[in-house]
């Protein structure tokens, strides 16, 4: 496989382009050496997490109802050759949205008469060839945790692309933010450790509500003084996240499954909240008074707080 094979499936996934051919296999979004691949309700992983994805597939600007799902990157040796092709999902770790991947691609070089006859590999080995060189494989191969770690790096996602992804490492919950564009864009949530020191849910404990927290502070791009939080809570009501992490795990984080992984869109937290957020009347939601100081109804979060109005 050469050059001139990549291109004749990259010229026919500009054809099958998702943004503007509606046909129902059209499912590509080349970039570069890159082809993304867009999963719709007929056409999807076989994942429950797929599943329950579904209904809220919405068109966006492209023709269809669809999910982001990954890529297939040709990897160039030299000028010429395709060495191999790296399949990238977006949900790390899932063996059925790689086989899902790998199945378009296959599609893809059959209507083009294209053989594909070197290596497809998933990326995560990729990842761990690169980790090799920076020597930072040793005990981190035992480690996958460690391994996600070390390769987090605090992206910068918009907060419409952002999809939050709960699953288990090791027993333990772990919450990862991903780009529905971009499956390199990506990085782990920490626990602020306000109401427990490790995330959870399913249930009404301090684990579910510090994932909610959480989850909703990265949503707002808020952080909490700690500190001062020691002092009074007083200073966590100019909190968007705050006010309303409640709420939202009694909502959301309560509802999902306990020991079984999810994902939450940035757009169901942006409903959700437009359903269930009640947004302060006094500042019509802006968190501040003609004077320039702090809404004194809300606290200035620009919502309505159960914990300001329980005394
Ligand atoms: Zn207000």
């Amino acid at each position: 496989m050469d050059r001139k094979h990549a291109e004749l499936m990259l010229q026919l996934a500009r054809s099958l382009d998702i943004a503007v051919n509606p046909s129902a296999e059209a499912v590509y979004d080349p970039r570069d050496d890159r082809v993304f691949v867009w999963a719709t309700p007929d056409d999807h992983p076989r994942t429950a997490l797929w599943e329950g994805m579904v209904p809220g597939m919405r068109p966006g600007r492209l023709t269809k109802p669809c999910g982001f799902a990954g890529y297939f990157q040709f990897d160039f040796a030299g000028i010429d050759e395709v060495y191999r092709v790296i399949i990238h999902p977006v949900f790390r770790g899932s063996v059925e949205d790689v086989d899902w991947i790998h199945s378009k691609l296959t599609s893809l070089a059959a209507a083009a008469e294209v053989a594909v006859d070197v290596p497809v590999v998933n990326f995560s080995v990729v990842e761990a060839e690169n980790a090799l060189e920076d020597e930072i494989r040793r005990g981190t191969e035992r480690d996958r945790k460690s391994l996600l770690e070390t390769h987090s790096r605090k992206w910068r996602i918009p907060t419409e692309e952002k999809t939050y992804y709960g699953f288990y490492v090791d027993g333990e919950a772990e919450i990862q933010v991903l780009s529905n564009r971009d499956p390199d864009a990506w990085y782990l949530l920490s626990p602020a450790q306000i109401m427990s020191d490790e995330f959870g849910w399913g249930d009404n404990g301090r684990a579910s509500q510090e994932t909610a927290l959480c989850v909703l502070l990265d949503y707002f791009d808020e952080t909490l003084p700690v500190e001062k939080l020691d002092t009074s809570m007083r200073f966590a009501l100019p909190s968007k996240a705050f006010v309303n992490h409640t709420l939202f795990r009694k909502g959301m984080i309560e509802t999902l499954e306990p020991g079984k992984a999810w994902v939450i869109t940035g757009r169901q937290i942006k409903e959700w909240l437009e359903e269930n957020a009640v947004v302060c009347a006094s500042c019509a939601g802006s968190g501040t008074q003609p004077d320039g100081l702090y809404c004194a109804v809300c606290g200035g979060s620009g919502y309505r707080s159960d914990f300001f109005h329980v005394s």
